[in-house]
């Protein structure tokens, strides 16, 4: 996959991460930004991917516009999208048996 899909995030997009405990965020435009110590992770770019296979699957309005309403609705952890990547995610970690590097969990604010 070319690298230029992950991006370090910096600026506003790093702020906005730092803020809501992430390490990534995949954007409409089909590119992912990542935290630099996740820039390498290979599950943290897998589930980014996995929003942006997302994205290119439903469009980039659907998807932004369903990822809001979904979040609203059923909160992070049950939003079917990140339902979606986590599970592929998780799979990928049991398969290579790997536990990626830790994330800065959502679980202790949300
Ligand atoms: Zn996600």
């Amino acid at each position: 996959m070319p690298s230029r899909k992950f991006i370090i995030a910096r600026g506003p997009i790093r702020w906005f991460l730092m803020v809501s405990k992430s390490v990534g965020i995949a954007m409409p435009w089909g590119r992912a930004y990542l935290l630099e110590p996740w820039h390498q992770d290979r599950l943290t770019r897998l589930h980014e991917l996995v929003h942006l296979r997302q994205i290119q699957r439903e469009g980039a309005v659907r998807f932004s516009c369903r990822y809001l309403w979904w979040l609203m609705r059923y909160g992070y952890w049950r939003n079917p999208y990140e339902v979606e990547a986590y599970a592929i995610e998780a799979e990928a970690r049991e398969r290579r048996g790997a536990p990626g590097k830790e994330r800065r969990s959502k679980r202790l604010t949300a």
